[in-house]
């Protein structure tokens, strides 16, 4: 059997670290088994539903680099992909239900059902939902009624027991979880399939999809397990076999609670604006509810594929660390070449006016600059966005720092000044060395033969080249600015601190 699984995200909001790992696991599921993945928008929450949310799912996808089979944008066999546009396939389907006698017309108006509602709160009822009110009407009455155009909404019969003392339940079986039975009395008292405007409800639309979309594996959060022996339920109404199911374990906070925007960024967007690499995200994610024990942090999407199966799953809850996403981050970031995240903060450079004004483009040489300077931050940065703001000493000549910023430890003002002038005479041959070893041994070589101490030499130095204390590494400095610019900083040093 060709595995054949779904993403299906209400676009009701920004993508988010959850559906990307529902997502993600499902791609990876599809993949490893040679399948399809299939992205379905469950959309017909049409006051909730925006189109900035779809753009903002394609948009992320596009983004982190991985896709669907099938799906609204690429099409495929079991088109439209988008809920919305299937309303007549789910209301022929509730009709059907009605005519197999699983499922019932409801002619309450919305008044009905909310008095109930206020009645049971009155007398602090612990019932709840729909009073089976319109389940007794008999069906010939009831088709009448719908045919000359009552309003009415269409529900699902739960099965309950023909003769008292019955307690019907449903059971299934979970890949993660195992079985699981539900009492047919806890479930959801006949919930409406299709309401009276024509609209599907999320149970229907889902089963029937999912149906006709021949998805064999349903792999989402735990958050939808109560929905499933209702949606048991509804298949078996229909005569169909239900998929698997595999619920995701929960995404926590460090706190235990359910992750959201209290514990931090939890929308994809908000990673990227803060300068995450999309792999390192999907490395992270993809570590969420699933290990692979082999004591290896790394791995591709490609690696992932090959590993994935549904026994790498836990089942307790997965911690969302963002200590350990930055780690990753870094990670990848000294995994690009030079060229590669110059590319990636480029237009971070550019808007952060690195080049010129703000949103002005390097010229060859700036470029070339940039390109160059990337093995100065690429050991250290964690997030990419504070890559370009490490570099701008290169770029333009620093302010002049307060001139305590120069003084070694114990050092005052001359000290410093005699330091920062013997080691001028050592700045070209600094700046012309070819590597940092080859600087390195020159500048110990002066030290010692002066009698000073090197980082006494080399803290006025570094300020006076860079800006500031701390700063990239400065024999690299050196060498991308040049002797002349390097030499020109410290005389208007010299010059500003006499
Ligand atoms: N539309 C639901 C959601 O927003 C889909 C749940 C499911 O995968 O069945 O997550
Ligand atoms: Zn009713």
């Amino acid at each position: 059997m060709e595995i054949r699984d779904r993403y299906a995200p209400s676009p009701t909001g920004l993508q988010h670290v959850g559906g990307v790992r529902t997502a993600l696991f499902n791609y990876l599921f599809a993949r490893s088994g040679g399948g399809k993945f299939i992205l379905r928008l469950e959309d017909t929450d049409r006051l909730r539903s925006e189109d900035v949310f779809v753009q903002n799912l394609y948009d992320t996808f596009a983004w982190l680099g991985f896709a669907w089979d099938e799906g609204p944008d690429v099409g495929g066999p079991c088109a439209p992909y988008i809920q919305s546009q299937r309303f007549e396939v789910y209301k022929k389907y509730a009709h059907e239900l009605v005519g197999r006698g699983r499922g019932y017309y409801c002619f309450c108006s919305a008044e009905r059902i909310d008095k109930i509602r206020q009645e049971r709160e009155a007398a602090h009822s612990s019932e709840s939902g729909y009073d089976r009110h319109c389940r007794h009407v008999p069906p010939e009455e009831a088709s009448r009624r719908a045919s000359a155009g009552e309003p009415c909404t269409v529900r699902l019969k739960i099965p309950l027991g023909e003769k008292p003392g019955d307690e019907p339940s449903t059971k299934f079986y979970d890949l993660l979880l195992g079985d699981i039975e539900w009492k047919n009395k806890d479930i959801n008292p006949d919930p409406v399939l299709l309401k009276s405007d024509g609209f599907p409800t999320y149970h229907l639309a889902n089963v029937v999809d999912d149906h006709l979309m021949e998805i064999t594996h349903i792999m989402r959060a735990q958050e939808w397990l109560p929905s499933v022996p209702l949606h048991v339920i509804l298949y078996d109404s229909f005569g169909w076999v239900p998929p698997a199911f595999c619920h995701l374990p929960m995404v926590m906070g460090q706190d235990g609670k359910k992750l959201s925007k209290r514990h931090g960024a939890t929308s994809i967007d908000e990673f990227r604006r803060q300068g995450y690499l999309p792999d390192a995200l999907i490395n992270y994610i993809a570590l969420l509810g699933a290990s692979y024990e082999e004591g290896k942090d790394i791995y591709t999407l490609d690696e992932l594929v090959q590993r994935f199966s549904t026994e790498k799953l836990n089942t307790a809850p997965a911690v969302f660390d963002y200590k350990k996403l930055e780690w990753y981050n870094g990670q990848y970031i000294r995994m690009k070449s030079d060229t590669e995240l110059s590319g990636l903060t480029l237009n971070i450079a550019v808007g952060a006016g690195l080049f010129g004004a703000p949103g002005q483009r390097p010229d060859s040489a700036q470029q070339a600059l940039y390109t160059a300077a990337m093995p100065l931050v690429k050991e250290r940065a964690v997030f990419l966005t504070e890559i370009p703001e490490k570099l701008r000493y290169l770029f333009a000549d620093p302010a002049m720092p307060a001139k305590e910023e120069f003084f070694p430890k114990k050092a005052d003002l001359g000290v410093t000044v005699e330091l920062l002038s013997k080691a001028r005479a050592v700045i070209r041959s600094l700046a012309e060395a070819c590597s940092d070893d080859e600087a390195e041994a020159l500048i110990k070589a002066f030290a010692e033969k002066e009698g000073l101490k090197l980082g006494d030499l080399m803290m006025p130095l570094r300020v006076a080249v860079t800006g500031a204390r701390v700063s990239p590494p400065l024999f690299g400095s050196l060498r991308l600015l040049g002797a002349e610019k390097s030499l020109a900083r410290v005389d208007r040093v010299l010059e500003g601190l006499k």
